[in-house]
Order: structure tokens, then C-alpha cells, then sequence
């Protein structure tokens, strides 16, 4: 793909998207930013593009994770002892699979999902991404890192934080030719939503990651990128066109939600439903995501006022 000394290795995952790009990278030693999920297919597929760029698993020194999706940490279980391990900090309790964090966790969506208006039956499910926790490792990172900190094998890079699609999310930038690695902050056909989270350590409130997530556009936006290796499909390349297209959509979706208030007032699953007539059901986390974000970006907007004196919580248009 024309960039010394860096390889994309597409990888099969037992996600909707199909596949996950993970990137080894050539320097003093050898480093993998995002592995594909804990599956055996994945891994095959690995170690055979590997064996094609004259590698063996074990040469790969460094694993660097964007964020603590499946997709892109699973299979940090498959690598030796020895392997330095980095991300951000707030990765930790996702790829331990930390048991009270977990605990918490499926607490807090329960409560959450009652506060959304989600049927029981619905909500008793729990959340997706719980489930595809069977992808997913348990292993600490050996290294956090943060805004500004260079990662000792890759010494021309900078990391950036980028919290958004996961408040986990960091890319990877190089100034002296403006390329990004940057997970799944912006894809080039399809818009990376921003999930939801619970709220971490001794943090009140959860991540409001719509927020985040149109933040760390902007300030892609601003940046000097020449192309971004994305982690999933095509780079891209027309960062500031894509990014304010994708702010654009987000906001007409908003209006869109703010309409149906303006109607009359309704529980965020409500909402859900008018949205996602059909794709509710199947991808309720998702879609309920994607709700709650344009809901959250309306109440920064104060736009409309949340009534949170019942049980289940009713959002009015201003
Ligand atoms: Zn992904």
C-alpha cells in the first residue's frame, strides 16, 4: 500500500462488519497495532499473513491497542509472556475482564435500560457487547499510555487521545508526513458509532461518548493528515470532508429526534423504535446507542429537558 515499512493485515471476525485491519509495523523491533478478536480463525489468518511478510508470531515485540473492542484487543491472549502491551489506561478492567467492574457493569445497564424505557424482556438480554466479550482477552496492558507519549518502538509517532466510538480510543500520529493510524474514530463507508458506556472508577456520570466522539473529529479536522489507516476497510484519505460530513448527518439526525419530541414527549426506546422501525430488535444495543447519543447531544444543546422523576424517564422538546 505504498507506506514503507508498515503492512495492513485484514483479519475475518465474527462481527457484522466482517473484517478487522490490524497494522504491523517494521522498525528496531517488530510491533502490531490491534490483533483481531480471541478466535481461531482470526489467528490463523494472522499467522498466515504473517508468514507472506517473512514473520512468525513470536517476533512481534510490541502490541498496541486503539481501543478495548473484541475486534481490535481479543487476541492478546495469544501472544508470549514478554510481549509489551500498550493503550490507555481506561482499557484496563475491559481486557481483564475485571470481575466487579463487570458486576458493576451489568448493574448499571439494567438501571440505565429501566431509565430508557427498554421492556424487560429486552433489557433481561444484556447488553451485546457483554456478549462479545467471548472474543475478548484477559490481559493487562504493561504499558499505559496517554496524550503526547511516544511508544518506545514506534519513536516517530505521537500518541493522540481520541475518545469517541470508545472512550478508550486512541490513534497513532506521524507529522513528518501527517499519516494517522487511527482504529475507528472515521472509516470511509460507514460511520463508526459512538457506543455506550458505563461510568468508570469513582466516576459518576458515564461517558457522554457522542460529545467525545464529535470533539475528536473536529480536532481531526484541524490536524495535518495526509491519510488515515483506519481499522476497518479503505483508508481514507479527505479527512476534513468526511469529518464534516459525518457531523452533518449526526446533526440532521438530531433535528430528526428533536421533531418527533416536538410531537409529543417520549422515552429514549420510543424514540429507539421510530428510529430503527426493524433494526431495533436485532442490534438493540447499537441502535439504543445511537439514540441516547443524539438524545445527549440535544440536552448539551439544551434543547430539550429530561423529566427523571419516574422510573422510566421522559425526554420533552424545549
Ligand atoms: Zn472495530
Amino acid at each position: 500500500m505504498g507506506i514503507e515499512g508498515i503492512y495492513r493485515i485484514s483479519l475475518p471476525v465474527p462481527y457484522a462488519i466482517g473484517n478487522v485491519n490490524v497494522y504491523l509495523i517494521e522498525g528496531e523491533t517488530l510491533t502490531l497495532v490491534d490483533t483481531g478478536t480471541k478466535t481461531e480463525k482470526c489467528r490463523d489468518a494472522l499467522e498466515s499473513e504473517l508468514s507472506k511478510l517473512g514473520y512468525a508470531f513470536d517476533d512481534i515485540k510490541t502490541v498496541v491497542i486503539t481501543h478495548h473492542h473484541p475486534d481490535h484487543c481479543g487476541m492478546l491472549d495469544y501472544f508470549a509472556d514478554d510481549v509489551t502491551i500498550v493503550g490507555h489506561p481506561r482499557n484496563e478492567p475491559w481486557i481483564t475482564q475485571e470481575p466487579t467492574f463487570m458486576k458493576a457493569y451489568e448493574g448499571y445497564f439494567q438501571t440505565f435500560a429501566r431509565q430508557m424505557g427498554v421492556p424487560v424482556q429486552i433489557a433481561a438480554k444484556g447488553p451485546d457487547v457483554k456478549r462479545t466479550l467471548i472474543h475478548s482477552c484477559h490481559r493487562p496492558l504493561t504499558k499505559e499510555v496517554r496524550e503526547g507519549d511516544i511508544i518506545e518502538a514506534l519513536p516517530e509517532f505521537v500518541v493522540i487521545e481520541t475518545p469517541g466510538h470508545a472512550s478508550t480510543h486512541i490513534s497513532l500520529y506521524r507529522e513528518r508526513d501527517g499519516l494517522l493510524i487511527g482504529g475507528d474514530l472515521l472509516l470511509a463507508h460507514v460511520s463508526s458509532n459512538p457506543l455506550l458506556e458505563p461510568p468508570m472508577y469513582d466516576e459518576i456520570e458515564r461517558p457522554k461518548v457522542i460529545l467525545q466522539y464529535n470533539e475528536s473529529l473536529r480536532r481531526l479536522a484541524e490536524m495535518n493528515i495526509s491519510r488515515i489507516l483506519t481499522g476497518h476497510g479503505e483508508d481514507v484519505i479527505n479527512v476534513k470532508e468526511l469529518v464534516k460530513e459525518r457531523l452533518g448527518k449526526q446533526r440532521l439526525r438530531a433535528e430528526k429526534v428533536y421533531d418527533m419530541l416536538q410531537v409529543r414527549p417520549m422515552t429514549a426506546f420510543e424514540v429507539c423504535m421510530k428510529l430503527f422501525p426493524t433494526l431495533y430488535l436485532k442490534q438493540g444495543s447499537l441502535t439504543l446507542s445511537e439514540t441516547v447519543g443524539q438524545l445527549d447531544y440535544l440536552e448539551y444543546h439544551n434543547r430539550i429537558v429530561i423529566d427523571t422523576s419516574k422510573e422510566q424517564w421522559l425526554f420533552y422538546a424545549k
